[in-house]
């Protein structure tokens, strides 16, 4: 049965009964995901209205808690203005949904958003110059965790929930509000270096290797730069590092919450294959701790990575992009046959969906369910039911629709005919 993703905004401008007679739509629907502390974006993401809200046309995400929880001293998220007894989205639709037989696992996002508190600076993902990461908190400070694991157990307190979708569990990537690099290029904050230390990792070659890496970039030498990466020994020490700094920080949350209720069980949200061992995600180790993932394989938008922006922050000329994304296309092992003006017309072939569903599947633990995410805006109803397609006959197990509140009504109903009469 699959699954379908509701921001705050969705509750308490359209409602549940709104919300719900589209969700009937989809047929096969058991899990709702409502978010319940958003990140910086857009909604609709990049550009649009959103179809059926009528008080909102657009709303921008500020990283805030949509939750009501104690309020916490040393780190804390910023509280939604507004938030009330009576205008509280969880309890929403918690309390709308008693009768019904869908399950909602509720969404957070980990590691990035607006904290805030005087134990702040202390916790922030930091670059090779020093410079921190702002809204990025590391897998690796001291009271990031201390500050889930009380919002966890507060939670079930209040709502009642023991299972949950954790999602931004990994280092910044390049994309965001505006395309930055150099956020891959961390974490070097105290901790950071204290444990690769510990580890016998030699934290200033290391910063100077990077250093010579970026070198490459900037001289437009992209095949030499994927080349310089896969043979230097402290970079792939330094990539080994963040994927054991993020399955650890999963690892210890785990365990920490469930000594207070051993029901505690979180899900998954990754990075598509192609891309998640370069954020600190591993497949094989992070998956053990989880009966559930979820994953992103958009085709047409290159997998949720920002490949466009990243290939123009790199890159001027015609000549140099096509260097830059055949270089790209090396790093990230996708091996597909097309130029950089193919993929920005077209993105990546439909294929890419089954590819990084079989991938994750040979890379997971036997034993966890994988959610194929499926692209529902921004997306003819065509293209909606041939990415549905490659995701039911690829090793993927459920699909998981992302999101409501930014798809069109001729999405859902393009899904209705197809559950219904098997076609288009
Ligand atoms: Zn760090």
């Amino acid at each position: 049965m699959s699954g379908i993703q509701l921001h705050p905004h969705d509750i308490l401008d359209e409602g549940m009964p709104q919300i719900m007679s589209y969700i009937r739509k989809l047929k096969d629907v058991r899990y709702i995901f409502p978010e319940v502390n958003t990140i910086f974006e857009r909604n609709p993401n990049p550009v649009g209205n959103l179809p059926r809200n009528a008080v909102h046309e657009v709303v921008f995400g500020t990283g805030t808690m949509h939750a009501i929880l104690p309020s916490y001293q040393g780190l804390d998220q910023r509280r939604e203005p507004g938030l009330s007894d009576e205008q509280d989205p969880l309890m929403i639709i918690k309390e709308s949904l008693q009768e019904e037989h869908y399950e909602i696992i509720p969404w957070l996002n980990i590691l990035n958003g607006h904290f805030e508190g005087p134990l702040l600076a202390h916790n922030l993902v930091t670059d090779l110059d020093g410079q921190v990461i702002p809204h990025w908190l590391c897998p690796n400070a001291p009271d990031v965790i201390d500050f889930w694991e009380q919002a966890l157990i507060d939670l079930r307190k209040r709502y009642g929930y023991t299972t949950y979708m954790i999602d931004r569990i990994r280092y910044p990537d390049w994309g965001g509000e505006e395309v930055n690099p150099r956020g891959l290029l961390t974490c070097f904050c105290p901790h950071c270096e204290r444990k690769m230390k510990e580890q016998h990792i030699d934290v200033s070659a290391l910063k100077n290797n990077l250093r010579q890496w970026i070198t490459l970039f900037a001289e437009k030498k992209f095949d030499d730069a994927v080349t310089f990466a896969e043979n230097n020994a402290l970079i792939q020490e330094w990539i080994a590092f963040r994927q054991q700094s993020v399955t650890g920080f999963v690892e210890r949350l785990i365990e920490r919450v469930r000594t207070v209720n051993e029901d505690f069980t979180l899900w998954l949200d990754l990075w598509p294959p192609a891309y998640s061992w370069m954020l600190g995600q591993d497949y094989a180790s992070i998956t053990k701790c989880s009966p559930a993932l979820k994953h992103f394989p958009y085709h047409k938008l290159g997998g949720g990575a920002d490949v466009q922006g990243l290939i123009h922050y790199l890159a001027h000329t015609a000549d140099e992009q096509e260097q830059a994304f055949q270089a790209f296309k090396r790093f990230f092992a996708l091996p597909y046959d097309l130029t950089y003006e193919m993929f920005k017309q077209e993105g990546f072939p439909i294929q890419f969906v089954a590819d990084q569903n079989n991938k994750v599947r040979s890379l997971s633990d036997p034993n966890t369910r994988i959610y194929s995410g499926i692209q529902m805006w921004n997306i003819s109803p065509q293209n909606l039911i041939e990415a549905v397609q490659a995701g039911e006959n690829s090793a993927a197990d459920e699909l998981l629709y992302y999101c409501y509140g930014w798809a069109a009504d001729e999405l859902f109903e393009a899904l209705q005919t197809y559950r219904e009469k098997g076609m288009n």
